[in-house]
């Protein structure tokens, strides 16, 4: 059974008030919180095990080591990558992309190329490869969105021609909710020899990811919007690639041997994880990704999509005039939406006085904004520890800043 209410006892920031009242937060998507486990693993990385990792004999530095790889075992079985080679962590998605970009794109990206991304990306899948461009001169096609949210297969299997050497897309979008058919899309690039990127930051969070099911060459996230910590993220990437790429940056961990004759790089994955990590971080992902599969991954999912089915009926019906961005089937628990007449970011401050943290504006996504004809929308999202009394709330308030703005 499902028990939401010890879940919540579970994540303190849970019991804090906002102008004195309960929170209720529906900006899950944005960042999520984070149980006392990943909170206590933190402490304990400061208090008890804090040497930088890979470096000493002695045996704090040892312990810290063990902790680090031991949660890059744990990533590893989570996404069922073939090897701990296969996981490197980043900062967050944004980095992970970004290392893609630079060290594949920058050595397999030519003039005369071409890329496909879709509409509904993230500003962080989308620059990065512009910022490229700019250098090389590829060019960049863009997947278009059928009228409930979902890409256009079509469209997308148009698009591709002899020159297209890349597909990156998000497995869910962080403001229609929508789930790509990632599988699909690699079947078809793979078809064609093309190296297919996903941004999983909206995923992983709500879905089991399977990167070898899936087929993903690459494959981002990050650990804040997953119950962990910030600063942490992860990239998969396939083996043979990974081999084939020049390091991101450099610096100390991710050489073999330096002299000014020349350098030789470290093997996999530390070829691309210069500097020192987030290793405290790093070991509270471990504590997480524990805490999603205790809690079950399809449990959670079935939860907030119960929340995200009633909380959606009952504003349709209950809201005059309120739009919805998103309406493709098996969605996450993402609400996006705008009042009649009023601005998102009036509706977003008044929720905010009732205590409801909801997110507003163009969520970094302003070639979707642009698609949807909007400048911005209200988005509330849902995740494990939210229940159906907090949805009630949401609608209720929903209703009165409705009346206040319409
Ligand atoms: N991609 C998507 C779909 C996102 O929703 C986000 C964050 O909101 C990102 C990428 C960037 O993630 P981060 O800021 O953790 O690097």
């Amino acid at each position: 059974m499902y028990n939401v209410e010890e879940l919540r006892r579970e994540f303190p920031i849970l019991e804090r008030k906002i102008y004195g009242r309960p929170l209720v937060y529906f900006d899950n998507t944005a960042t999520s919180q984070t149980p006392r486990s990943v909170v206590d693993a933190v402490e304990s990385g400061y208090c008890h095990t804090k040497a930088n990792v890979h470096r000493g004999v002695h045996t704090l530095s040892m312990e810290a080591t063990e902790l680090q790889e031991n949660a890059r075992k744990r990533v590893r079985e989570f996404v069922n990558a073939s090897s701990t080679d296969e996981i490197i962590f980043t900062r967050g998605t944004t980095e992970a992309l970004n290392l893609v970009a630079a060290s594949w794109g920058g050595t397999f990206l030519h003039d005369g190329d071409e890329i496909i991304l879709s509409v509904m990306e993230h500003h962080s899948n989308i620059v990065p490869w512009q910022l490229l461009q700019s250098r090389i001169g590829f060019k960049i096609r863009v997947i278009p969105m059928l009228p409930d949210g979902s890409l256009d297969m079509e469209a997308f299997k148009g698009l591709i021609n002899g020159r297209t050497r890349l597909v990156s897309v998000c497995h869910a979008s962080n403001v229609l909710g929508t789930v790509n058919p990632i599988k699909e899309i690699a079947r078809i690039a793979h078809s064609h020899g093309i190296t297919v990127v996903v941004d999983g930051a909206q995923s992983v969070p709500h879905l089991k990811v399977d990167v070898a099911d899936l087929d993903a060459d690459f494959y981002a996230f990050s650990a804040h919007k997953m119950y962990g910590p910030a600063g942490v993220g992860v990239l998969y990437g396939r083996r043979e690639i990974l081999e084939k790429m020049p390091p991101y940056q450099g610096g100390g961990e991710m050489i073999e041997s330096v002299s000014f004759a020349g350098t030789t790089f470290a093997e996999l994955p530390y070829k691309f994880e210069a500097g020192t990590p987030d290793f405290i971080g790093i070991a509270a992902l471990h504590k997480a990704i524990d805490f999603m599969e205790r809690v079950g991954i399809a449990d959670i999912a079935l939860h907030e999509h119960d929340l995200l089915d009633y909380t959606t009926e009952r504003m349709l019906k209950e809201i005059p005039g309120i739009q919805i961005y998103g309406t493709a089937p098996g969605k996450c628990a993402i609400i996006s939406f705008n009042l009649a007449g009023a601005h998102h970011y009036d509706a977003g401050m008044l929720l905010d006085k009732l205590g409801i943290a909801v997110r507003t504006g163009h969520h970094c996504a302003q070639p979707l904004m642009d698609a949807l004809g909007v400048q911005g929308v209200v988005r509330a999202s849902m995740a494990a520890y939210n229940t159906r009394s907090e949805c009630d709330y949401f609608l209720a308030s929903l209703a009165r800043v409705a009346a206040m703005l319409g």
